[in-house]
């Protein structure tokens, strides 16, 4: 009966009927049905059994039982079992609208479960999506987090307790003042609106701290309400990057400015005393000239020539100071003779013409107590700096310098003046190369703003600290303050004669063995030697120096230029040491490098000069070996 309905209402392709178990099973097995039509006792089986197969291994598989006669309690069960419908024999006509039922219902519900697949996959694909982007990414409806990925957790720095952002409400993290533009916003969002592209707002991260952040959010569907996708990204780094990038800017120009304004600087130092020279040598060339003219005109060359070459120096210290090629030296020394020797020398009343000023030094220590250990010429030289600043930059009134007694923090070195003062907005930048005050180039007093910057790189090697307090028009106190090793001992004798050049040489028997390749410098020397009597032996190469000593001459000293054709000073000195030729050696270079000089010593010269030479310097060296020979 059950198939005549079927085939007429041409309802299946195919029907199987099966009335016991292992049919059943094998038939599930090798076919797949649309439906299962089950009688509810059957002679070998039972309808509630097949049920009870259907609904453990063929969830999805309908099932309708056709039974004679069903008690209600027995209808309920076996809908309770799984069944989805049942159909008494009396009511056949019911099968069909149910079959039709069961099917359409499995449809239904296979098309909910693909659906609903679809859904998942595409939410794990959002997901991930949103976990691999480099930018942070929050969905929010009615103004409160509904996801958010873990970049978003990262910009807005989320203590570790917190596991997430969800439910927490946006405004809490807007800055006071964007909260309004920013509820604009999202109400238009809410609403479906697009915005325009990105939009830069203040947020405030977990520590309350601002954050600058680009926004790009674009309204969605989420879970079926309306809700905003907002893409962030954190924008501090590029702020700061541009901030940074302006300044380097400013900088790169500011110092191209003062590459230009140190050069312009530079040639009016170097042309000032350049001028000198060749305006007097030129006046020099003049017949009919007094004596005193002469001596005038002789001066003006020579101080306008230790000018220029302090200036020199200055460049070749601050260009070693920079490149870091720069070694303190160890020595032995007073301190107090250093401070004498600059009390002397600044005392002269000459100096920068401002006679109206007083010079007082305050010595911290007797001169026996200030034995040290460290660089003499470098800390002579910062003093040096800091007193020519003050005497350039002060009419009248008082120059004081000096240093107070040595306590555990070291020696505190003072230099103060009366004069013009350092203005407040310039007290940032005169430590810095060529930094003046007033960098225009009619600068009244000169220099070339190297001075205190090589103060300060030379007190940084040394450990210590420099700095000033000054006031406009009252003056300036500088201060650095140095560790310097005490000896307890006056091991140092004092010599106090500052002006060797001034004493009386006479070396008549002596012999002098000079090698110089330029005939300017030799007749230089010739002309500093022949007033002491000294015997004077010229060759021009190192060659000629060894080939001198082998034919057995004798000499008492030897003044060697370093840089010379074939044989070079530095290799004809070892060669004689080799020998074992120990006549003193003083040898001469134009570079006043401090490893040049150690290198000249190690090659085995007794001391060393440079060039220019200053006729008391080589005169005083000299003396030191001709004298110890008796
Ligand atoms: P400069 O060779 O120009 O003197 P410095 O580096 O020694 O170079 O000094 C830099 C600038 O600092 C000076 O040009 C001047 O403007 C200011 N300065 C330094 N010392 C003093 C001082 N004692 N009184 C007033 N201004 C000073």
């Amino acid at each position: 009966m059950v198939k005549a309905i079927l085939e007429e209402e041409e309802l299946v392709q195919s029907i199987r009927r099966v009335d016991k178990k292992e049919e059943f099973l094998s038939a599930l097995k090798e076919e797949q049905f649309d439906i299962v039509l089950t009688d509810y006792s059957l002679p070998v089986f039972h309808g509630l059994e097949a049920i009870h197969i259907l609904k453990t291994k063929y969830p999805d598989l309908p099932v309708i039982m056709i039974t004679g006669n069903l008690a209600d309690e027995i209808a309920v069960d076996v809908m309770k079992k799984g069944a989805w419908d049942y159909v008494l024999k009396e009511n056949i006509y019911r099968l069909v609208p149910a079959i039709l039922n069961a099917v359409e219902n499995l449809k239904i519900k296979k098309e909910r479960q693909s659906a609903l697949e679809g859904l998942k996959e595409s939410e794990t694909n959002y997901r991930l999506l949103a976990e691999s982007s480099p930018y942070g990414i929050i969905v929010h409806a009615n103004r409160s987090i509904l996801y958010h990925n873990q970049v978003a957790m990262r910009i807005f720095k989320v203590p570790d307790k917190v596991k997430s952002l969800v439910g927490l409400k946006i405004e809490d993290y807007v800055h006071p003042d964007f909260r309004e533009v920013l509820a604009e916003r999202i109400d238009r969002l809410y609403k479906g609106e697009m915005l325009e592209k990105e939009y830069e707002i203040r947020f405030l991260d977990f520590e309350k701290k601002e954050l600058f952040l680009e926004v790009a959010s674009s309204p969605i569907n989420y879970n079926g309400q309306p809700a905003a996708q907002v893409i962030i990204r954190d924008i501090e780094e590029r702020k700061k990057m541009e901030r940074d990038l302006i300044l380097a800017k400013e900088r790169a120009e500011a110092s191209d400015r003062l590459k230009s304004s140190f050069l312009e600087n530079l040639s009016h130092e170097i042309r000032t005393p350049l001028n000198g020279i060749i305006g007097f040598a030129s006046l020099l060339k003049l017949k009919d000239l007094s004596h005193e003219d002469r001596d005038n005109y002789v001066k003006v060359i020579e101080d306008s020539g230790k000018h220029l070459l302090t200036i020199i120096d200055d460049l070749i210290e601050i260009s070693r100071i920079e490149s870091g090629q720069f070694e303190l030296r160890s020595e032995r020394f007073l301190l107090n003779e250093i401070m004498d020797d600059l009390y002397l020398f600044f005392n002269n009343a000459d100096f920068y013409k401002n006679t109206n000023v007083i010079l007082g030094l305050t010595k911290g220590l007797r001169d026996q107590e200030s034995v040290v250990i460290g660089d003499k010429a470098r800390l002579k030289q910062v003093l040096f700096n800091l007193l020519s600043n003050a005497f350039k930059f002060t009419r009248e009134g008082r120059i004081d310098f000096g240093y107070r007694k040595p306590d555990e923090d070291g020696v505190l070195f003072f230099v103060r003046d009366s004069g013009i003062g350092i203005p407040e907005d310039s007290k940032d930048i005169i430590f810095e190369r060529f930094r003046q005050v007033d960098n225009s180039s009619s600068r009244e007093y000169g220099g070339n703003g190297l001075g205190l910057s090589i103060c300060k790189g030379i007190v940084n090697a040394m450990h210590g600290k420099i700095w000033f307090d000054s006031k406009v028009d009252q003056g300036s106190d500088f201060y650095f303050r140095i560790k310097l090793n005490f000896l307890n001992t006056a091991v140092v004798s004092r010599k106090l004669n500052h002006s060797s050049g001034k004493l009386k040489y006479e070396w008549k028997g002596k012999n002098a063995l000079i090698a110089e390749d330029e005939s300017s410098n030799f007749i230089l020397l010739k002309h500093i030697l022949e007033r002491t009597g000294i015997g004077i032996t010229h060759v021009k190469s190192g060659v000629e120096v060894i080939s001198k000593l082998e034919t057995g001459d004798n000499f008492d000293i030897i003044l060697m230029d370093i840089k010379m054709p074939e044989l070079d000073g530095m290799e004809t000195i070892k060669i004689l040491r080799e020998r074992n030729i120990q006549i003193p050696v003083i040898a001469q270079t134009a570079y006043a490098m401090t490893e040049d000089r150690d290198k000249c010593l190690k090659a085995g010269c007794n001391d060393y000069i440079t060039k220019p030479i200053r006729s008391s310097e080589l005169l005083g060296k000299m003396h030191t070996f001709l004298n110890n020979q008796g």
